[in-house]
């Protein structure tokens, strides 16, 4: 099944600027400079993909993300996400589709410090967004999907401790608990290891591929193609354009790489 159809997506920004002209002092010129940062995007994602978004600065990726998120409208262009025609959604249906639809993993993992990991997993249960008929959680319910999320990433042990109690992958876990709790079209990454060593970017790469094997779909944005390689597909973006669209041939094994890792380095600290 679609999960993601965009045709033909352009995003413009208008800088309304008043630029003095050069010959004249006391004339403006109020021509607006526009920047194409997306200039017709073709993007279609099935169900059960991982994905990578690659491409260097200034190339649109950041854009491609905010409207892939329904953080942001394209100027021009088709969006269907999940079979909703997002172009022509209202603010609410936005809100929902966020809610519902997509589960978001930053790189600063932005969770609530003062609150539990179970907590902050519970949160977007708490705002769930519904259908017209659709009952409310109760509090068990709730609690009861926040601790499958938090067992599913391996944190089963670790649902009372606060952020600051966990490491930065535990952090990101409990991230990818909370993407997930609303069982979300896709899961939305933005350089999701970017904070993290690269002990902790495997094992994050090896959850990545885990929740990938059974079933959900992932869309990841980086500049690192060491990464992209734990992926099945790298699109590539350059001047607002996709320049390339192709599958992983060969697919590296996070965890292979992992416990290669961990036995690198020690005999690294054996031979100290
Ligand atoms: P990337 O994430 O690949 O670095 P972006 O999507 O952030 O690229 O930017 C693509 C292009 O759009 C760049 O040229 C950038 O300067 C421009 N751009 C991004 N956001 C804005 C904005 N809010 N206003 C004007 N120009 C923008």
């Amino acid at each position: 099944m679609s999960v993601i159809e965009m045709r033909q997506i352009k995003r413009e920004y208008r800088m309304e600027g008043k630029h003095k002209k050069s010959r004249s002092k006391s004339k403006t010129d109020t021509t607006a400079v526009v920047v194409r940062a997306l200039r017709g995007v073709d993007f279609f994602a099935e169900e059960g993909e991982f994905v990578s978004v690659m491409g260097p600065s200034g190339s649109g990726k950041s854009t491609l993300m905010n409207i892939l998120g329904c953080l942001d409208k394209p100027t021009a262009g088709t969006y269907m996400l999940d079979g909703i025609e997002t172009s022509k959604s209202n603010s609410n249906t936005f809100a929902f589709i966020r809610n519902r639809k997509i589960g978001f993993v930053f790189q600063s993992f932005n969770l609530l410090s003062r609150t539990t990991a179970l907590e902050n997993v519970e949160l977007p249960l708490f705002y769930r967004q519904r259908h017209r008929n659709e009952k409310r959680h109760t509090n068990k319910k709730r609690k009861e999907m926040a601790i499958a999320a938090l067992r599913e990433v391996g944190l089963g042990d670790r649902m009372d401790h606060f952020p600051s109690q966990l490491s930065g992958g535990q952090q990101q876990r409990v991230a990818i608990a909370r993407a997930m709790v609303n069982d979300p079209a896709f899961i939305l990454a933005d350089e999701p290891t970017g904070n993290l060593d690269s002990e902790m970017a495997l094992e994050i790469m090896g959850l990545f591929q885990q929740l990938n094997d059974k079933g959900k779909t992932i869309i990841m944005v980086t500049h690192e193609p060491d990464l992209a390689a734990y992926t099945k597909r790298i699109i590539t973006l350059r001047d607002g354009g996709l320049v390339s669209d192709t599958p992983v041939y060969i697919r590296r094994n996070a965890l292979e790489d992992l416990a290669q890792w961990k036995k690198n380095n020690a005999s690294i600290l054996e031979e100290k």
